[in-house]
């Protein structure tokens, strides 16, 4: 039996688990993979107060991990399958995970494009990390596809390797913030395709190009290129929990975290909320704790 268990890593959930903690509540974050989310795999966070010049992502929340377990919260390798909210318990492949709160921090994951030869060739040339993979694409040509914050910065990213960045979005505006636009516009590696999606992604064994249509002219065109890094949007891991969520499967809080179901809160991306950004996940995780803090005195 825990007190808290936060199921999730990320900003969001380590954040959780250093206030958790420190307020001496025996506190347990699971996490599937390694801890810190989309935020270690983020090149450079140049927004997060307090770092002027600003941050590696993997640096950032390997701080808050040892944070949080400076604190005693244990982080443990376990992927959550089932949460049982009747009998107040994560269920994991290896074990059970009785909890007096909940906190659920699981993200979202990468949207994937819905076209041919995507689901053949991922990992072949299609990635949806350009920090993993933008090495492996030296001296070569390279698609991102999105016009949102994660699809302009990564294409800077990626400008480090690749010797041309095609830009791919489906208007003629990008939804990404003005000064992350304004440094891609003078990147002389990148070059945008306005009004177009890709309707194709060819290679036999490797990605060798994509199909692009444009939307407006309904013209089409064949790009040769040996990457995709696809940067489309995020699709919320919150299908285990059966809490009241939004149409998109975006978990309901109210300002204090608190979902629909008494004992169980929500933080970060996995919340249905305007912004997403690494401090809003840590403003979201620290609220979440203190309310299953107050929920638990109450028990
Ligand atoms: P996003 O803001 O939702 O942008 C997704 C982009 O993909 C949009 O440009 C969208 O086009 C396009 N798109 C969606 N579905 C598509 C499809 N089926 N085919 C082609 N294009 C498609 O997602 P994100 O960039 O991953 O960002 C998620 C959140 O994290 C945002 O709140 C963002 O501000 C935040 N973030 C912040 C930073 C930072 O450094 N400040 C970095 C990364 C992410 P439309 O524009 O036409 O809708």
């Amino acid at each position: 039996m825990y007190d808290v268990v936060i199921v999730g890593g990320g900003p969001a959930g380590l954040t959780a688990g250093i206030y958790a903690a420190r307020a001496r509540l025996e506190t347990a974050i699971l996490e599937r993979l390694m801890p810190g989310g989309q935020a270690a795999v983020t090149d450079y966070i140049e927004n997060y107060p307090g770092y002027p010049e600003g941050v590696a992502g993997h640096e950032l929340v390997a701080r808050m991990q040892e944070q949080a377990e400076k604190f005693g919260c244990q982080i443990r390798s376990d992927e959550v399958e089932a949460v049982d909210l009747g009998k107040r318990t994560v269920i994991t492949g290896s074990e059970s995970y009785l909890w007096k709160a909940l906190i659920i921090a699981t993200g979202a994951d990468p949207r994937t494009l819905d076209v041919p030869g995507c689901a053949a060739l991922k990992g072949r040339g299609i990635s949806f990390c350009a920090t993993c993979d933008g090495a492996l694409f030296s001296g070569r040509h390279v698609a991102v596809v999105g016009g949102g914050d994660s699809a302009v910065k990564e294409a800077m990213y990626l400008t480090k390797f690749a010797s041309e960045v095609f830009v791919i979005h489906r208007r003629d505006k990008l939804r990404a913030e003005g000064i992350i636009q304004e440094k891609a516009f003078n990147n002389e590696k990148i070059t945008f395709v306005w009004d177009s999606i890709v309707t194709e992604i060819k290679g036999n064994q490797q990605v060798e190009g994509v199909h692009i249509k444009n939307v407006k002219t309904g013209e089409g065109k064949d790009l040769a290129v040996s990457g995709v890094f696809v940067y489309i949007g995020r699709i919320p891991n919150t299908a285990m929990v059966n809490v009241e969520k939004d149409k998109a499967g975006y978990i309901i809080t109210d300002s204090d975290m608190r979902t629909s179901v008494e004992g169980v809160f929500a933080a970060g991306d996995c919340r249905s909320k305007e912004h997403r950004q690494v401090a809003t996940a840590v403003g979201d995780g620290a609220a979440a704790a203190m309310s299953a803090e107050e929920y638990i005195a109450g028990f």
